[in-house]
């Protein structure tokens, strides 16, 4: 039996359209909401993730400003326009794309931006409210992947999830999410033995590694649950996850694919968080 492809696609235009549902309430009740996007350095990828940032924001009427410094940027200046845009009534989000060009200190620029308005979940004080359980900007590619397994109806709660990777932007994130759902949590990396046993054991797999196909179809239970964080490129450029989908797809019960599963969720996320830091600054609920 083929496991059911879950869409990323699709379950991310839903939530962008009661994202800018949301938005007009905003617009109505006294303005647009508004990210402030940062992009520092030539880095390709981050030049098509801040584009695609931009379109989603004309998607669901959400106002974005774009600030764009080359490579030799001071942390100064960075810190100088974040200064502005944290005490910018009309902003509600802001965030900085990473990775910043070497010399800059990622924390620092992080740790900068009012924890009101890091709608990337990545302040040290929204982590801190997401570990126990208070209402914050939940990291977005995390929230992302809890939202696709609320709106597949897939079980969470008393489920064996095991999360492969623990960076701190998806593994460790996903992991704390998965046991607030109160799945029952493993994580494993790259110093874990056994990885082939534990996470045949599990009932939803997250893999966030970044390695082409590192998860073969013998690793998985029988209709488990497959989240493909990874986003690689094979030798001839083809873009693909850290799960081999072509194999997987049999073992499985549901399967997201690369492209089209978690990425898109990623920016819906990001839409819902900037909308719900507007709505609690215009003073709505
Ligand atoms: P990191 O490189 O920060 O983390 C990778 C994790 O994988 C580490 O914890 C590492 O373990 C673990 N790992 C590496 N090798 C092995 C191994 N052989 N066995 C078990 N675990 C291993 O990556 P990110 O978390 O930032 O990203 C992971 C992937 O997700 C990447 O492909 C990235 O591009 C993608 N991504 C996709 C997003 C989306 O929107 N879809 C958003 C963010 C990331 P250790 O800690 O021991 O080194």
């Amino acid at each position: 039996m083929q496991a059911e492809i879950i869409n990323g696609k699709e379950i991310s235009e839903f939530i962008k359209g009661r994202a800018a549902k949301e938005a007009e309430k905003c617009k109505v009740s006294g303005r647009e909401p508004c990210l402030a996007v940062i992009l520092a350095g030539d880095d390709p990828a981050s030049q098509i993730y801040v584009k695609n940032k931009r379109r989603a924001c004309e998607e669901c009427g959400i106002r974005s400003l774009q600030y764009t410094f080359g490579a030799d940027v001071s942390e100064e200046e960075l810190l100088g326009l974040i200064e502005t845009l944290n005490s910018d009534e009309t902003v509600d989000g802001i965030l900085c794309q990473l990775p910043l060009p070497s010399g800059i200190d990622e924390a620092k620029i992080t740790n900068a931006i009012s924890p009101e308005k890091d709608v990337d979940g990545f302040h040290p004080v929204n982590v801190g409210k997401m570990l126990s359980g208070k209402d914050c900007f939940l990291p977005c590619t995390p929230a992302g992947i809890i939202e696709m397994l609320k709106y597949k109806n897939i079980e969470i709660s008393g489920k064996n999830a095991v999360v492969i990777g623990r960076s701190n932007i998806v593994g460790k994130p996903v992991s704390a999410l998965l046991l607030a759902e109160n799945a029952t949590v493993t994580v494993c990396h790259s110093k874990t033995k056994n990885l082939k046993e534990t996470v045949k054991t599990a009932d939803i797999v997250v893999a966030a590694i970044g390695k082409p196909k590192f998860i073969t179809a013998d690793m998985l239970k029988e209709g488990c649950t497959v989240i493909d964080v990874g986003i690689n490129r094979t030798e001839n450029g083809k873009l693909c996850g850290d799960v081999d989908f072509e194999n997987a797809v049999f073992a499985a019960g549901a399967i997201t694919p690369v492209p089209g599963g978690v990425g898109p969720m990623t920016i819906a996320m990001l839409m819902q968080n900037t909308v719900k830091s507007c709505k609690s600054r215009l003073n709505f609920h």
